[in-house]
């Protein structure tokens, strides 16, 4: 039988959020079965996103993170710990990876990652204005070994990993069965509620590997680019308060 694929999306109102939610929706359609997809929001499940959600026909569910976002740069991080919970919980087996909704993700990645073993890789194409950013960031590859990564100076030292939020997935069995795993440590996963922003793939990711030689190049020789990062500044876009109207519109 095909692996589960457990894809988390952390999700919230804004103007944009209907194009990604239903553009997002139509790759995942796509997928061959069987697929999950784990929608967290903040505070309550909104009636725009479960509209959605319902429409779709693929497999999904919609979760609301009731913690209290204590700084800006927290985007999505508590939204994707309540999904870890959730997945650990239910022990749901399958490859996790965290699909933001505003990037663009071909239905070739998608397979791919079903054959990911422990902990697989790729490079993910930053669209970004900003030159700070690397046009790439993800690992270097050597057939399905990875032998180093694609980054920009400014970060170089600091980074262990330099891998995009979109840029691996994981066995979710890593999540409660460290022994098997030989995970680096085998103290449950810590949340990363405090980590510095840019920081928060690494420290997940030395959490549950122990280095490159435990990771996988997706697909072997890392050769295609298959997501890409889109960093779209939305802000000042005018936005009606949710996109379900309660009444008709007036007519004039
Ligand atoms: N996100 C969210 N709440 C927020 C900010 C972001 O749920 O307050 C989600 C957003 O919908 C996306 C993910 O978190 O799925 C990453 O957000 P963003 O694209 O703003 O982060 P960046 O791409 O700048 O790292």
């Amino acid at each position: 039988p095909r692996k589960l694929l457990i894809v988390v999306t952390p999700t919230y109102n804004r103007a944009l959020q209907a194009y990604y939610l239903n553009r997002l929706s139509g790759a995942l359609k796509l997928v061959k079965s069987p697929l999950l997809w784990i929608v967290v929001e903040m505070n309550v499940a909104s009636a725009e996103t479960a509209d959605i959600l319902r429409k779709t026909g693929v497999m999904y569910r919609h979760l609301v993170c009731s913690k209290n976002m204590t700084d800006i740069k927290d985007r999505g991080v508590h939204q994707r710990n309540v999904a870890l919970e959730h997945i650990a919980h239910h022990r749901l087996d399958g490859i996790v990876y965290f699909a933001d909704d505003d990037n663009i993700y071909s239905l070739e990645l998608f397979e791919s990652i079903r054959s990911i073993n422990r902990f697989g890789t790729w490079p993910v194409a930053m669209l970004a204005q900003s030159k700070s950013k690397a046009i790439l960031e993800g690992p270097v590859c050597n057939g399905s070994r990875v032998i180093g990564w694609h980054t920009n100076e400014k970060s170089k030292q600091l980074r262990r990993f330099h891998v995009d939020m979109s840029g691996f997935a994981f066995n979710s069995t890593i999540l409660w069965d460290p022994k098997k795993w030989h995970r680096p440590t085998s103290d449950p996963i810590q949340q990363l509620d405090n980590v510095k922003e840019g920081f928060q793939e690494t420290t997940f990711i030395e959490q549950i590997v122990e280095d490159e030689s435990q990771m996988e190049a997706v697909p072997p020789g890392c050769s295609r680019v298959l997501t890409w990062h889109l960093h779209l500044e939305a802000r000042g876009l005018i936005y009606p308060r949710g996109w379900l109207l309660q009444k008709n519109l007036d007519a004039v």
